[in-house]
């Protein structure tokens, strides 16, 4: 058998952005299709808008915090979900930290500086 690709289109009205999935039959594609087709599913921009950072949401902050599990320590908020975080510029093993300890990743967008005064004139 080979593998298809189901693509779905956001559920947002007048959203465009699009998922692809790889089926591996068509059991499979109609699974996926049922799962995330007719508008389930919803692009990153729709389905968490308060993560989207834009010039009216300019700041993020989030924490994670180490969890205790039986198999180790975990960056998690209920349920641990990695023991190794990272992002830009940051890195941060669970197991280096006790448990309880807050992980908070600040995102910021700064505008460029206004450059009018060095164009004036132009045209
Ligand atoms: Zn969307």
């Amino acid at each position: 058998m080979s593998k298809s690709i189901v693509r779905v289109t956001c559920g947002h009205p007048g959203c465009n952005e699009f998922a692809r999935y790889e089926a591996d039959n068509r059991k499979h594609s109609i699974d996926l299709y049922v799962r995330y087709g007719n508008g389930k599913w919803k692009c990153v921009r729709h389905s968490q808008p308060d993560e989207v950072l834009s010039s009216d949401n300019c700041k993020t902050v989030d924490e994670v915090k180490v969890i205790k599990h039986s198999q180790g320590l975990y960056w998690g908020k209920e349920k641990g979900f990695s023991g190794f975080a990272h992002g830009p510029g940051f890195k941060a093993f669970a197991k280096d930290f006790p448990p309880g300890t807050i992980l908070r990743v600040t995102a910021e967008i700064i505008a460029p500086p206004h450059r009018h005064a060095q164009e004036s004139g132009h045209e």
